[in-house]
C-alpha cells in the first residue's frame, strides 16, 4: 500500500522507477498522479472490417486465423504479424518487437477472438493496424464486453523520446491499484462543496468510467490546488502577524501634516480610505502587509509618500524601491519638489524637523553613491529611494520602518525578503503598489499573502484619453496624418511620446528594452502574438533620424532607451519634464510611472508587438494634466487579425481591470504567477486563475477558517503533507532559478 508521498519504487519495479526519474524527473508516488492525461480517446467505434478507412481510430472485433514471425530485414528483432477475420473481410495487425515476441505468438493463437483497437493505415494494398491494444475474449458470446471496451476512454499523456503514454498509463495504473491515502480536504469541507474524495478524484482523471466522473474529479483536483495554496498563503498571513514592529503612529505638528497643507489638491476618496488603513496599521505593533492596486495615474505615488512620512515622523526610515532608474529618478524628483524646504534637512533653509531623501541606483557615481549610503546608514536620509541597488549587502539603514515596492509584477517575493531583512528589529512594515490592475483572483493567489487596497476611481479634473488604431498597410496617409497630430500639439506647446519595440543599435535579440524577468508582464510579445510582417520591428534610432530630417523637421526630439549611460537618460527626462524637448522617441521605458503633465499625445509605433497590458499603461503616460489625451496605436497587422482584434479592445475601453483580464486570457498561467510556480513542477496544473474564480474565492475562506482553528494543522496531517510538498517544491524551482 502507497502513499503520495511514498517513493515510486515502493510500488514500481526498479527499472520503470529508472525510466519515469530519468524521463519526467518524477521520484514519489504523488509526482506520477499528479501527472494528468491531456486529452482522452475513445478506443473507436467498433467496426466491421469492411468499412475501415486509412487514419480512423477503430475496434474491431474478429477472429485469430494466422500468426507468423519472421527477423526484421535492417536491424535486430522480430515483425509478427497476426491475420484476422470477422466474416466480412481480412485485416493484418502488426507488432514489432526488439527481440523474439515467443510470449505475444503463445497469447494470439488461431481460433481466439479478439477485440483489437488502433490506427488503420494501408501497407501493401493490405489494411492493417500497427500496434494494436488488444483483449482477447475466447470463444462465445461477446457482444456486451465488446460494446464496454470500444468505448473505454483512453488517457494520452504528455510523453516524451524517452516514456511512451502507454508506459505512463500502465505505471498509474499499478500505482492506482496500491494506493492507500488520507484526504487533505477534510470531510465537512468536501461536503460543503460537494466534492468527491481524492482516491475517487485520482481514479477520474487517470482511468474515468465516463465524462461526468472525469469532470468530478478534475473539480475535485482543482480544488485540491486551490485549497492547499490557500492554506499555506492563510498560514503566511498568520505569521506575519506574529512578528512584531515598531508601531509609528500619527504625529501631530510632524512632516505628513506639513505635507498634507502642501498638497495642490484634494484627495480622492480612495486615496482618503486607503490612506485611512494605512495609516492606522503603521501604528499597530505588527507589521502592514499590503498590497495597493489602481488604476494607472489613481494616485498611488501620493498614498506612499503619506506612508513615509508617517514613519519618518515616528523616527523612522522608509525605503522606496521602484523598478527603473528612470522611475527612481523622477521619484527621487518629484518627492523633493513635494517636499520643498521639507526634505532639506541639515541645509539653509530647512524646515524645522526636516529630513531627507536619497538616491541610491547602480549607475551612480562613486560620490553621491557614498554619500546616499552614508545618509542611509546614519538615518539622516528618511527617505531613500532606488533601484535594485537597494538590495546589495552594503546599503544599511540605521532603523528602516518601512518598505514600499513601486510596480511590484517585477520583484520577486524573494527580493521583497532581502530588503525587509535590512530592518534592525523586528519587521518593516510592507507596501505594495501594482503597476496595473490586476483581477481579484490573480491579486489573491500571486499576492495572497497581502491585506488589498484598491483605488478605482482617477483624481477628479483628469481629462479621457482618446485612442486610436492607425492601419498603416492598408492607409499609408494616415500615418502622415499621425506626424501631422504631433506638429500640432507641438504648437500648442504640448509634447508628445513616440514609442518603438526597439532600440535599434544592437542585434535584434538583444535590443529591447527588456525591464522584467522572465515572469515579467512586459517585454515585446512573441513573434506568434505579434503580426509578422517580415522585417524587424521599428527602432527608436531608425524612426528618429527620420523623423528629424522628414516629417518632424523643426521640431525639437531627444531619444530615450535603456542603453544611454545614465546620465544622459537622466538629462533627456529632465528636459522633457521642463518642456525643452517636443518629442520624446523612446523605448518602453517610459511605461512605468513616468509623469509629464504636459505631455498629450503618444504614437505606439508596431502597437502589436505589445501586451494589452502594456498598451494600457504606456497610454497612461499622457492625459495626466489639464489636457486632453491622444494615444495612437500604429499597426501593419491586418484587420480581423488577432493582434488587431487586441488593439482595438484598447482602443475600445479605459477600464484596467477589464484590459488585464483580456491580457491574462491569452497568456500562460505561468507567466501571471512568476517563476515561482512557472516552472515544470508548477503546482497548478488545472486550475486557471479567471475561470475559477468562485473556486478561488471558497478555498480562500475555507482554508482561512481552517488555518484560523489549527495553525499548525495538527489535525489535518494529510493537508499538511501536501502543504509541505507545495513548499519544497517551491523551495527547488527557486533554488533551480538561483
Ligand atoms: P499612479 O497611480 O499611476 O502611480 P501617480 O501616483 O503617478 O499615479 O499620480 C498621477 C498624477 O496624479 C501625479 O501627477 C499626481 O501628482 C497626481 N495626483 C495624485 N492624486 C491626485 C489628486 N487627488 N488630485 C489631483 N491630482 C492627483
Ligand atoms: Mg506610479
Amino acid at each position: 500500500m502507497a502513499t503520495l508521498e511514498d517513493p515510486l519504487y515502493v510500488v514500481l519495479d526498479g527499472k520503470r522507477t529508472k525510466l519515469l526519474l530519468s524521463a519526467l524527473e518524477m521520484r514519489t508516488v504523488g509526482d506520477l498522479l499528479r501527472h494528468y492525461p491531456w486529452r482522452y480517446e475513445r478506443r473507436g467505434e467498433l467496426t466491421d472490417i469492411e468499412s475501415l478507412h486509412d487514419g480512423d481510430h477503430v475496434t474491431v472485433q474478429a477472429e485469430i486465423v494466422k500468426v507468423t514471425s519472421r527477423p526484421m530485414r535492417n536491424r535486430r528483432g522480430t515483425i509478427l504479424e497476426a491475420t484476422v477475420i470477422d466474416g466480412r473481410g481480412e485485416l493484418t495487425l502488426t507488432f514489432f518487437g526488439k527481440g523474439r515476441q515467443d510470449w505475444r505468438e503463445a497469447q494470439l493463437k488461431p481460433g481466439l477472438r479478439g477485440l483489437f483497437s488502433g490506427q488503420v493505415s494501408t501497407f501493401r494494398g493490405k489494411r492493417q493496424l500497427a500496434h494494436p491494444d488488444y483483449e482477447l475474449l475466447g470463444t462465445g458470446d461477446n457482444t456486451a464486453r465488446a460494446a464496454d471496451y470500444a468505448s473505454e476512454i483512453i488517457p494520452i499523456y504528455p510523453a516524451t523520446s524517452k516514456i511512451s503514454s502507454w508506459q505512463i498509463a500502465e505505471s498509474v495504473r499499478t500505482v492506482l491499484e496500491a494506493l492507500d491515502i488520507e484526504d487533505p480536504i477534510p470531510r465537512a469541507i468536501r461536503d460543503r462543496h460537494g466534492l468527491c474524495g481524492l482516491a475517487d478524484a485520482l481514479h477520474g482523471i487517470h482511468q474515468p468510467a465516463d465524462d461526468g466522473h472525469r469532470r468530478r474529479a478534475t473539480h475535485r483536483l482543482k480544488w485540491d490546488e486551490a485549497f492547499t495554496l490557500q492554506t499555506v498563503l492563510a498560514q503566511r498571513r498568520l505569521a506575519a502577524t506574529a512578528y512584531s514592529a515598531t508601531p509609528r503612529p500619527r504625529v501631530a505638528g510632524g512632516l505628513l501634516e506639513a505635507y498634507d497643507a502642501r498638497l495642490p489638491f484634494e484627495l480622492t476618496v480612495g486615496q482618503e480610505l486607503a490612506g485611512a488603513t494605512i495609516g492606522d496599521e503603521l501604528a499597530a505593533d505588527h507589521p502592514m502587509h499590503r498590497l495597493l492596486q489602481g488604476e494607472v495615474g489613481s494616485g498611488k505615488t501620493v498614498i506612499a509618500v503619506r506612508a513615509m512620512l508617517q514613519v519618518v515622523d515616528g523616527g523612522g526610515q522608509a525605503a522606496l524601491l521602484a523598478p527603473t532608474e528612470v522611475l527612481a529618478a523622477q521619484h527621487y524628483r518629484s518627492i523633493t519638489d513635494q517636499l520643498g524646504p521639507l526634505a532639506l534637512g541639515g541645509q539653509l533653509g530647512a524646515a524645522e524637523n526636516a529630513t531627507r531623501v536619497a538616491l541610491l541606483t547602480g549607475s551612480q557615481g562613486a560620490a553621491a553613491r557614498r554619500g546616499s549610503l552614508l545618509d542611509a546608514a546614519s538615518g539622516r536620509a528618511g527617505i531613500v529611494i532606488g533601484t535594485h541597488a537597494l538590495l546589495e549587502e552594503q546599503v544599511q539603514f540605521a532603523d528602516l520602518g518601512l518598505v514600499v515596492i513601486d510596480e511590484q509584477h517585477r520583484f520577486g517575493v524573494e527580493q521583497r525578503d532581502t530588503l525587509r531583512a535590512k530592518a534592525a528589529d523586528g519587521r518593516p512594515h510592507l507596501l505594495v503598489m501594482t503597476a496595473t490592475p490586476i483581477p481579484r483572483t490573480v491579486a489573491m493567489t500571486v499576492f495572497g499573502d497581502l491585506e488589498m487596497s484598491t483605488l478605482t476611481e482617477l483624481p477628479a479634473g483628469r481629462s479621457p484619453i482618446a485612442t486610436h488604431v492607425v492601419p498603416a498597410a492598408e492607409k499609408p496617409h494616415y500615418l502622415e496624418r499621425v506626424w501631422e497630430r504631433l506638429t500640432e500639439e507641438a504648437a500648442r506647446g504640448r509634447q508628445c511620446y513616440v514609442v518603438c519595440p526597439r532600440i535599434g543599435d544592437g542585434p535584434r535579440s538583444d535590443d529591447t528594452d527588456q525591464l522584467y524577468g522572465p515572469a515579467g508582464d512586459g517585454g515585446s510579445l512573441d513573434g506568434d502574438q505579434a503580426s509578422d510582417t517580415g522585417r524587424p520591428p521599428i527602432a527608436v534610432l531608425d524612426l528618429a533620424a527620420e523623423l528629424e530630417t522628414g516629417p518632424l523637421a523643426g521640431l525639437r526630439l531627444a531619444v530615450l532607451h535603456g542603453r544611454l549611460p545614465p546620465d544622459e537618460k537622466d538629462r533627456v527626462m529632465l528636459a522633457f519634464a521642463a518642456g525643452s524637448v517636443d518629442v520624446l522617441v523612446t523605448t518602453t521605458v517610459v511605461e512605468v510611472g513616468v509623469d509629464v503633465p504636459n505631455a498629450t499625445a503618444m504614437v505606439i509605433m508596431d502597437a502589436d508587438r505589445f501586451g494589452v497590458s502594456q498598451l494600457h499603461q504606456l497610454r497612461g503616460r499622457v492625459g495626466r494634466g489639464r489636457h486632453e489625451g491622444l494615444c495612437l496605436l500604429v499597426t501593419e497587422a491586418e484587420a480581423g487579425a488577432k493582434s488587431r482584434q487586441r488593439l482595438d479592445a484598447v482602443a475600445d475601453t479605459l477600464d484596467g481591470f477589464r484590459l488585464s483580464r483580456l491580457d491574462l486570457e491569452q497568456r500562460r498561467e505561468g507567466d501571471v504567477l512568476g517563476a515561482a510556480q512557472a516552472g515544470r513542477r508548477s503546482s497548478l496544473k488545472l486550475l486557471t486563475l479567471l475561470q475559477d474564480e468562485s473556486l478561488i474565492g471558497d478555498a480562500r475562506k475555507e482554508a482561512q477558517r481552517l488555518v484560523d482553528a489549527d495553525p499548525a494543522l495538527a489535525g489535518q496531517p494529510a493537508l499538511a503533507a501536501a502543504v509541505r510538498v507545495l513548499l519544497e517544491r517551491e523551495r527547488a524551482e527557486y533554488l533551480e532559478k538561483a
